[in-house]
């Protein structure tokens, strides 16, 4: 399992051993889904668990926040997986692999621009702005995402307050020297030419993590690093079936973190959260701004017409 001096792996976990040795002891062993459902159902946001997570939030310097495909889902943004998700006939599970790439790395690239396209046609929804005004109120906050939409970067997060998890769709890296680059403008895209790296000639690649493949080197550590000293953890719109996300807020609630989770439907995760609020993001995250006293900065919606 010790693979070198200074890391340590579990399947696609590389950690500091400082950080392996506490993530370690994070009990994962949580219980089925549709018991959570049975104590939970009919509950919504009540109003004591509104104010208990206003509080939480008033007081909080440090927010490390955890986002899923329900935040994105808001703003229209499509999953690619499951049934109709098919394009030009192959399923999500079939590109967005290593050995789909080297088949033919210009299938994927076309699948992966096409998708960038749909992306583009969805602006952030007030979820993105509330974590956006949470960031602007003064405190100190991280947001570990699992999606590649890039919209939180969308309402302005920079990369000191933004780990994404599994890479994202405005970016590409080089399959020989690991180099990172921004595509370019959605518009000036050239339609058929691959794009190669500017230091070594090698393929360029989405940014984005693959079936089958680990975690970036430092990604992880990053979020476990900030989630230590976090005071308060939100985790908004994740199903809790992938798992390293999942056990980061874990973790910062071992920590010390108060452990909030948003999501319209109960999972795993709910009955461990200190406080569960059973609604969407947009919803949730601006009643419990209001409550924290937090203002919503968000852009005026553009006049129609
Ligand atoms: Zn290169």
């Amino acid at each position: 399992m010790v693979t070198s001096s200074s890391t340590v792996a579990i399947g696609s976990w590389r950690l500091e051993p400082s950080v392996w040795f506490v993530l370690r002891s994070v009990c994962i062993e949580l219980e089925p889904v549709e018991a959570v459902g049975a104590t939970m159902n009919g509950d919504r946001m009540t109003p004591d668990r509104i104010a208990a997570a206003g509080n939480a939030l008033a007081s909080a310097k440090t927010v490390f926040v955890v986002t899923g495909a329900g935040i994105s889902a808001e703003s229209g943004i499509p999953t690619f997986r499951g049934a109709g998700g098919l394009w030009e006939g192959f399923r999500a599970e079939e590109l967005a692999t290593p050995a789909a790439f080297e088949a033919s790395p210009e299938r994927v690239w076309r699948w992966y621009l096409w998708r960038r396209e749909q992306y583009h046609a969805c602006p952030p929804n007030v979820g993105h702005w509330a974590l956006r005004s949470l960031s602007l109120s003064g405190r100190q906050c991280l947001i570990a995402t699992q999606n590649v939409d890039g919209l939180h970067r969308h309402v302005g997060h920079g990369d000191d307050e933004l780990v994404e998890l599994h890479g994202c769709i405005e970016k590409m890296h080089c399959t020989r020297c690991g180099r990172r680059a921004s595509l370019p403008p959605v518009a000036s895209s050239p339609p058929g030419e691959l794009p190669t790296c500017r230091e070594c000639g090698g393929l360029m690649r989405p940014h984005v993590l693959w079936f089958g493949e680990s975690y970036w080197d430092g990604v992880l550590e990053r979020a476990a690093a900030f989630a230590q000293h976090a005071d308060v953890c939100l985790v908004v719109g994740t199903s809790a079936q992938v798992w390293p996300p999942i056990q980061l807020a874990l973790f910062a609630q071992q920590q010390g973190a108060t452990l909030i989770d948003i999501n319209p439907e109960p999972t795993e995760l709910s009955n461990r959260a200190d406080i569960y609020l059973r609604a969407r993001g947009g919803e949730a995250l601006s009643a419990l701004l209001e409550a924290a006293g937090v203002p919503l900065s968000m852009p005026e919606p553009e006049a129609a017409g």
